[in-house]
């Protein structure tokens, strides 16, 4: 009866980025979300994160700003560490 619950070969999701229902295998890890995994699939998420990294980087006022926060991140770090 248990036997079920552990072949996740059955439990499928629904990636709405790519309109495709997937094996659960298929998506992130996720322990932050109820369900255990990302709302979105491996692949979309990856292709998400490198077209988001390629808009950054093309578009320099968004790459200033996101050089300006990881300056600002590790400052905030240091002081962390220092107090
Ligand atoms: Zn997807």
């Amino acid at each position: 009866m248990g036997d079920l619950y552990l072949d996740l070969e059955y439990d499928e999701k629904y990636c709405p980025d790519c309109d495709t229902v997937k094996s659960l295998y298929q998506f992130s890890k996720n322990i932050s979300n109820s369900g255990g995994v990302r709302g979105i699939c491996r692949e979309c998420d990856t292709n998400r994160s490198r077209k988001y990294r390629t808009e950054r980087d093309a578009d320099p006022i968004k790459r200033a700003r996101y050089l300006a926060y990881m300056k600002e991140y590790h400052a905030a770090k240091k002081q962390e560490v220092a107090v």
